[in-house]
């Protein structure tokens, strides 16, 4: 009888493996369902085999292998290999947890209808409507009738984005003969019309940008696209992509975060939606639409998958380029679970499909520039704005040392905001943390309310009238006095989005003014309203957190000014500085990006810092150079590969014990000589050190050789599983990029 060795999402890292009457190895790939103790469990054949180290006699016998999608193609199998063995993390987590959350069901469903999109489109009845007589109170009738008037269709997405109960009504509507569902079809308009849309003019670095790759399109390289804001990367994407769709191949682009991006999705359905189906993957889809999403692609129904870090997941047959876009971004590297980074496994799916990959940033991350420095990757740079007459903005510093102004802001910042409204131009004003005020402080003893789950102060949020934890989320409401001394006089200290607001407000009673922070776009769809407001010219000041930093285009914004970036110029953090200059470079990037003349105005307390020198003189490669000698001296990434150990537990003692345990097996492999230049830490408390009630510590390895390190994890990740216990909680963080 056949075996099966199969994949199961369990945090244990082997195959299981279970009997079944027929199976060949064209079924690897294939999802199974199998008895797992008195559970069932969905998994993933890995492969098919005659014999293995259990007696058959004492092996269960598969329940039912699921036919109805194709196998995951070998390539994306060996992809979940590679995580699972260089993050340290059982194979069948990574895959289980990877594919879409219907398909992970024991009964799965009925796909037919999955792949294909539904509209919805006024029959004739539905047309001689009379919406006079459907009362006005009806609010979601009316929007909808209207949405679908004119012989317009909409899908269910779009429904949705009219309310929540759309598609429900719409529903009825169909059982009543109003409305009639049709599968989407897709028309291509192939005629040289569409294809010869006016397209701008390259620039002439764009244009060495893009026949650089397209030279060498058929073979791996890395493309560092290194280019200021505003030179136009975007542009550069979808030439390529362009070029790839005429070869009749794939496109995945790994964006940040979605949500925050539509004018990027946008600006590719404009170019391509004639031409090619595009998908975009990621949170914000329902199960349904994700579904649909991924089978697209991995019937090669999609040639452009626009998605977040799990879409790099995603099979791809046909797979012929890779874009990572704002490479940089911390939002690549998932922070629980399998810490992968997107943008690594990137890379490593254009190697494994020979093909180009792309990875665009105004602010590279050190790792990416260092690569391009010694030749490993490809520099290209766009060190020039591309729309005619658009320049950097201007950038200096507002000397703070003399005094700190009670209110928070510089009469010289408040004069240049007063100049933006007297032009009718909008003003920016930038700080990174939300709120009214990060403490609440007692003056008498010194009392500050903290949070009982976390290692963390409570912010004050004065609309809502509470305190509240950015880490667990915990709310309480103000104490009447300080709960330490009685004291009643306890204030808010410092400021946050909320207090900045306030402030401009009293000062400018007659602007418009618009905050936009994770407070006031915590509903779906805000910040599509929030854009269309700013490109409407109905806001003339925002004061928003680094949400507004990424990517947007704002043509008529003309001042950005920067409040209290300076505590992260003397941050433990090693990355800090990295990460300070790559924000500071984006949110100044958002200003004179059209006809309007930009200018960044940052108050700071140390003006000779050689981070806000290299940023008023727009100099990149001289801070980051700087960043990497220092890094280099001592012994950091990326000179360093490293790895981190993380536990939590209820107790302080149960978490130091286990670090000190995996301590001493650390040091006892590497005494055994197998294992050459490995450098171990001892044990240390984590940043946060207790974090939702549980108390945080962390031990770190490192070493020169990316491959001795991996040499040592691999011998060290299987022993730490034989010192588990169940009141402690521990994964291996491999590239790490929070302490
Ligand atoms: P980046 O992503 O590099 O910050 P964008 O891709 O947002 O820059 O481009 C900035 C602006 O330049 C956009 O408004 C875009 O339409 C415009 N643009 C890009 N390429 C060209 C070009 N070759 N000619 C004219 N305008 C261009
Ligand atoms: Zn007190
Ligand atoms: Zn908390």
């Amino acid at each position: 009888m056949p075996i099966l060795r199969v994949a199961l999402n369990v945090p244990i890292d082997t195959l299981f493996d279970y009997v079944i009457t027929e199976a060949s190895l064209s079924d690897i790939g294939l999802r199974v369902c199998v008895p797992f103790g008195a559970r069932k469990l969905i998994g993933v054949i890995w492969g098919v085999c005659t014999e293995t180290a259990i007696p058959v006699d004492k092996l269960k016998s598969a329940i039912a292998v699921f036919r109805d999608i194709q196998p995951l193609p070998a390539d994306l199998m060996a992809l979940f290999s590679f995580c699972s063995k260089y993050y340290h993390h059982p194979l069948g987590m990574v895959v289980i947890n990877s594919l879409p959350a219907k398909i992970r069901r024991i009964k799965p469903p009925v796909l037919k209808s999955e792949i294909q999109n539904v509209v919805y489109l006024l029959t004739e009845s539905g047309r001689q409507i009379d919406r006079s007589s459907i009362p006005a109170r009806n609010t979601v009738m009316h929007k909808l009738l209207e949405a679908l008037s004119g012989n317009t269709q909409l899908d269910s997405q779009q429904a949705r984005k009219i309310s929540v109960r759309a598609v429900k009504l719409l529903k009825q509507w169909t059982a009543k003969g109003w409305v009639e569902e049709k599968h989407d079809e897709i028309f291509f308009d192939t005629s040289d019309s569409a294809r010869k849309m006016s397209l701008p003019k390259l620039t002439p670095e764009q244009s060495t940008a893009v026949s650089s790759v397209v030279m060498q399109f058929d073979q791996f390289n890395t493309w560092l696209l290194h280019g200021v804001t505003g030179s136009g990367k975007t542009e550069v994407y979808l030439r390529l992509i362009e070029k790839a769709l005429s070869e009749n191949k794939q496109t995945l682009i790994l964006i940040p975060e979605i949500n925050l991006t539509p004018q990027l999705e946008a600006v590719f359905r404009a170019r391509f939606m004639k031409t090619a189906i595009i998908v975009s993957l990621h949170s914000g889809l329902n199960d349904t639409e994700r579904l649909r999403g991924w089978l697209q692609a991995q019937q090669g129904i999609a040639r452009v998958i626009l998605g977040t870090r799990l879409a790099v997941f995603t099979p791809l047959p046909d797979l012929g380029l890779v874009i990572v876009d704002e490479e940089h971004d911390s939002s690549f590297k998932q922070q629980d679970g399998l810490r992968y980074s997107a943008r690594d496994l990137a890379v490593f799916r254009a190697k494994q499909a020979q093909i180009p990959v792309v990875l665009g940033s105004a602010t590279p991350s050190l790792e990416s520039y260092h690569k391009a420095l010694t030749g490993r990757y490809h520099h290209l740079r766009l060190n020039h704005r591309a729309v005619k007459n658009a320049s950097l903005p201007q950038i200096n510093c507002i000397d703070m040392r003399s005094g700190k102004p009670r209110i928070g802001l510089t009469g010289q910042l408040i004069h240049a905001i007063k100049n933006c409204l007297s032009q009718r131009q909008q003003s920016l004003i930038f700080i990174n943390r939300r709120g009214y005020a990060p403490v609440l402080l007692c003056r008498s003893c010194g009392w500050t309310a903290t949070c009982r789950r976390c290692s963390s102060r409570l912010v004050v949020h004065l609309q809502d009238k509470k305190l509240s934890c950015h880490h667990c989320g915990h709310c309480e409401g103000f104490p009447y006095a300080c709960p330490q001394c009685g004291d009643p006089d306890i204030k808010p200290f410092g400021r946050g989005t909320q207090r900045v607001e306030e402030t401009l407000s009293e000062l400018f009673p007659a602007a418009r003014i618009l905050r936009i922070d994770r407070d006031s776009i915590s509903r779906k769809n805000a910040w599509q309203q929030i854009l269309q407001t700013i490109h409407r010219r109905e806001v003339d000041i925002l004061i928003g957190t680094q949400l507004l930093a990424k990517g947007h285009d704002f043509p008529n914004l003309a001042l950005v000014g920067i409040l209290d970036s300076d505590i992260s110029l003397f941050s433990t953090d090693f990355r800090a500085g990295e990460r300070l200059f790559a924000q500071l470079m984006q949110v100044s990037g958002r200003a004179g990006r059209a006809e309007v003349a930009g200018r960044v105005l940052i108050q700071t307390e140390y003006p000779d810092h050689p981070l806000y020198q290299a940023l008023q003189q727009h100099n990149y490669d001289a801070l980051a150079q700087n960043i990497l000698a220092e890094r280099k001296l001592a012994g950091f990434p990326p000179y360093v590969f490293q790895a981190l150990l993380r536990a939590e537990a209820h107790s302080v003692n149960t978490v130091t014990d286990f670090l000190h345990a995996a301590h001493k097996l650390a040091r006892s492999i590497v005494g055994s000589l197998k294992h050459k230049n490995i450098e171990i830490f001892d044990p240390v408390s984590a940043t946060m050190t207790r974090l939702k009630g549980m108390e945080r510590a962390h031990l770190l390895i490192q070493s020169g050789s990316r491959q001795n390190l991996q040499f040592f994890l691999t011998d060290w990740y299987r022993q730490l599983n034989t010192l588990s216990s169940s009141r402690i909680r521990w994964i291996l963080d491999v590239d790490p990029i929070e302490f």
